[in-house]
């Protein structure tokens, strides 16, 4: 069994984009800037913002945060994405997710400007990752298949099971590995709430990624030996031990099913690394592209 370990990979790719910054510096160019909006006190969303915004300061992008209250009406907020939209130094916009109640995620998300949509979820973004057209990929989603890319795992004629079948993870995951591109052509089962027989689909499956945020879920009991595990799964489950009151699990009940695997992602220290550094890939490509359109 071997661990894929996302510091490893995430650093292999901040390495990368740090040398890419450093070169522009160097030329005297001007540098990927992504732009963050959070609304209301999610202390998960801030987590999230938090690291990817010292991600940033780490390989040398410049970057912001806004911080709205809970109350913005949606009009608001939109306005706020389209000023970003025109804001000619702003590369990249994330939005961090979950939006209050009142606000259509949708109207937001549409709100972004294509070329800036470096979470890959607007509808033009899902639209060419569909047709397979060079696009925006959901952040962890693509830090999988750079992961699967650095251990140089097979997936060719391979039977992928994915579990969950949101539009952020399982879904456009379960379309990269079915593609005819590198580290796909795999034969995907997409599973989800209201599928039959997950245990025996499971055990079918030379490779399973497991992204349906049910901590500890996957069990040894569901996997062939020898399959590659991959746990997208990030749960707070209470733990009195800790003095933030809670530990971090994934979707795997990783100490069972680790000895059955050939590969397996640990959580913390998996695809969560790999979803930051998939993110500044995708900033980078934004900030390529404008500024070969601005030429
Ligand atoms: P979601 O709640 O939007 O979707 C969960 C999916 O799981 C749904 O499609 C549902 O049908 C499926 N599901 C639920 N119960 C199931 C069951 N018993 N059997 C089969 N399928 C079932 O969640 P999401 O946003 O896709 O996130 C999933 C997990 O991944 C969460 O733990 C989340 O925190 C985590 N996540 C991690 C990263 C990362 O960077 N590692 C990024 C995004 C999400």
């Amino acid at each position: 069994m071997q661990i894929l370990d996302g510091k490893i990979v995430s650093q292999s790719v901040k390495d990368d984009l740090k040398s890419k910054v450093d070169l522009l510096k160097q030329q005297g160019k001007r540098l990927p800037f992504l732009a963050a909006v959070i609304v209301g006190n999610n202390g998960a969303s801030e987590t999230y913002v938090a690291s990817k915004t010292k991600n940033c300061d780490d390989i040398g992008f410049l970057s912001t945060t806004l911080r709205f209250e809970e109350t913005i009406p949606e009009d608001e907020l939109i306005r706020v994405v389209e000023e970003l939209n025109s804001d000619n130094k702003i590369d990249g916009i994330l939005v961090q997710l979950p939006l209050p109640q009142h606000i259509n995620n949708e109207s937001i998300i549409n709100t972004i400007n294509p070329s800036k949509d470096v979470d890959g979820f607007h509808p033009m973004s899902t639209g060419k990752l569909i047709q397979g057209s060079p696009t925006f990929i959901p952040a962890t989603p693509y830090g999988v298949m750079l992961m699967l890319a650095h251990y140089n795992i097979e997936t060719n004629g391979k039977h992928a099971v994915v579990i969950g079948r949101s539009n952020i993870v399982g879904r456009p995951m379960s379309i990269l590995l079915s593609q005819q591109i590198p580290n796909g052509n795999c034969t995907v089962t997409l599973c989800h709430s209201h599928t039959k027989n997950l245990k025996e689909i499971c055990f079918q499956a030379d490779i399973i990624i497991a992204a349906l945020g049910k901590p500890g879920f996957l069990t040894a009991d569901m996997v062939k030996e020898n399959s590659v595990i991959i746990d997208v799964g990030i749960s707070r489950v209470a733990d009195e031990s800790k003095k933030s009151g809670f530990t971090i699990k994934g979707d795997v009940d990783f100490e069972n099913v680790a000895s059955k695997s050939s590969y397996i992602t640990p959580v913390p220290g998996g695809v969560g690394l790999m979803t930051i550094a998939a993110l500044l890939k995708n900033t980078f490509n934004a900030y390529e592209m404008r500024e070969a359109n601005s030429k």
